[in-house]
């Protein structure tokens, strides 16, 4: 069986259609966004039950490239790339954490934390590089004059990026915003060898210089404007499902920048309906910082209207986004997803993000602010407590261990510490260890959540 995909524009009226070949990140007709479209038809020869063993029996296999989690799904994905083309470092496959004492904590029973971060880069981004830079290689192969791939990154799209080039020999440039990442994110495409250019702006004011620069044909765009990423991030709505023995949870919690990554869980959802993998659609929720909130501006007026805002400083610095590219993809998935947008302040995923950390985790603040939407929905009766519910963890905590530091010594403006654990420097003596053990072992065990925080 032959499977085949191309670029199409996401605007229903217009539809054009170009090859997945072709050098183009929007609609020459009309200027929309594309995404990449699937023969479904050919898709659907098989039934539902037969694509599940399919995956399934990819799964961690040693044939190359099947046992990545995104290969393994290759026929719904980039069936364009030669197996020898592909650039993976075996993505995907992340834990699916069930929280239990965290869920316990908050009344949660069924919660469960998607581990996206645990990847060779440190965060989900991994999942739609491998399929951009395979197809980057594709093209070259096929002789197209691609010298360079670019990005504007608030970090882990740089490493990404950065990390997959250097496997492939390809060169790479990373226009970053200077000071408004972390340093382990800044550090990763400097190791990588690739260009590393740090500019005196923000996200949006790198995004709109990226986008200049990649008008010139050889240098190919690999921001999530670029729909090719987007169907390697759809993998994780199917691995979820996979990992629930092929069932459907009621609610998935996704934080949002430049939205490329919830309209991605939407379409792996679609596609699963659509082939009959599933027969049930989850909830989707966005969760977006109080200070780059946009898409949740917009959501209070019934998406009616969409305005950019500047982005403030905010410890998510990985979605300190104003002007989301994947704005209308994003609110067309969660029209289809019975979808809510909720928003954290900084004192509300610091404080969610220290919680979960006290019941084993490691998570980044995106993840915490998730966590704190997911706090404030329960709270506000939109999340049941019986319902089963997964929160996207988008990147590793090893990448945002200033955060934490910052947060433990009691070092943030604006917030209140919570949870800090702070270290104590005590005598080297076996008394003094005592004392200090005595003085704190009673209060260990007392990890509660005062719910006066979260009804706001
Ligand atoms: C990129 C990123 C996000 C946001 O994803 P979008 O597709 O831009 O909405 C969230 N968290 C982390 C850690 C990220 O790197
Ligand atoms: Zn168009």
């Amino acid at each position: 069986m032959s499977y085949k995909c191309w670029f199409q524009c996401i605007d229903p009226e217009c539809g054009e259609k170009y090859p997945i070949s072709t050098v183009i990140y929007r609609c020459k007709k009309c200027d929309s966004l594309l995404e990449v479209s699937h023969d479904m038809g050919a898709l659907a020869e098989h039934d539902g039950p037969w694509w599940r063993e399919l995956f399934s029996g990819r799964y961690k296999s040693s044939s190359w490239p099947y046992g990545s989690a995104v290969w393994g799904k290759k026929e719904w994905i980039c069936p364009a790339v030669d197996d020898k083309n592909v650039v993976s470092m075996y993505e995907g496959d992340s834990n699916l954490f069930w929280a239990e004492r965290l869920g316990k904590i908050i009344g949660l029973e069924d919660l469960w934390i998607k581990l996206c971060g645990n990847s060779h880069t440190g965060s989900f981004k991994d999942l739609g590089m491998t399929v951009l830079v395979s197809m980057v290689k594709q093209m070259i192969s096929e002789g197209s004059g691609i010298r360079a791939v670019a990005c504007a990154s608030t970090g882990d799209t740089s490493a990404a990026l950065a990390s997959y080039c250097a496997a492939a020999g390809i060169p790479s440039v990373v226009l970053l915003p200077a000071g408004k990442i972390s340093a382990a994110q800044l550090i990763q495409p400097i190791s990588n060898g690739s260009i590393t250019l740090c500019l005196d702006t923000d996200f949006d004011g790198c995004m709109a210089v990226v986008k200049e620069l990649t008008k010139e044909n050889w240098i190919y765009l690999a921001n999530s404007m670029n729909s090719l990423r987007i169907e390697g991030q759809k993998t994780v709505s199917i691995e979820i499902v996979q990992q629930f023995d092929w069932n459907v949870p009621d609610v998935v919690v996704i934080p949002g920048g430049n939205l490329g990554n919830v309209s991605a869980l939407g379409k792996g959802f679609e596609m699963m309906l659509e082939l009959g993998l599933i027969s049930k659609r989850p909830r989707i929720v966005c969760a977006q910082a109080a200070r780059a909130n946009p898409l949740y501006l917009s959501y209070l007026k019934g998406f009616e209207e969409f305005k950019p805002v500047e982005a403030g400083k905010t410890l998510a610095s990985a979605i300190q986004i104003g002007n989301p590219v994947s704005f209308n993809k994003a609110v067309a998935a969660l029209r289809r997803f019975n979808g809510i947008v909720e928003q954290a302040t900084e004192d509300e995923l610091a404080n969610a993000s220290a919680l979960a950390d006290l019941t084993g985790l490691y998570n980044c603040p995106h993840t915490g602010v998730a966590l704190a939407v997911t706090f404030k929905l329960l709270r506000q009766g939109k999340i049941r407590p019986s319902d089963k519910v997964v929160v996207i963890s988008t990147a590793h905590g090893l990448k945002f261990s200033q955060f934490k530091t910052d947060y433990h010594l009691r070092r943030l403006e604006g917030v209140t510490f919570d949870y800090a654990n702070q270290p104590e420097e005590i005598g080297a003596d076996l008394d003094s260890v005592k004392r200090a053990l005595d003085r704190r072992i009673g209060e260990w065990q007392s990890v509660e959540i005062d719910w006066s925080k979260w009804e706001r």
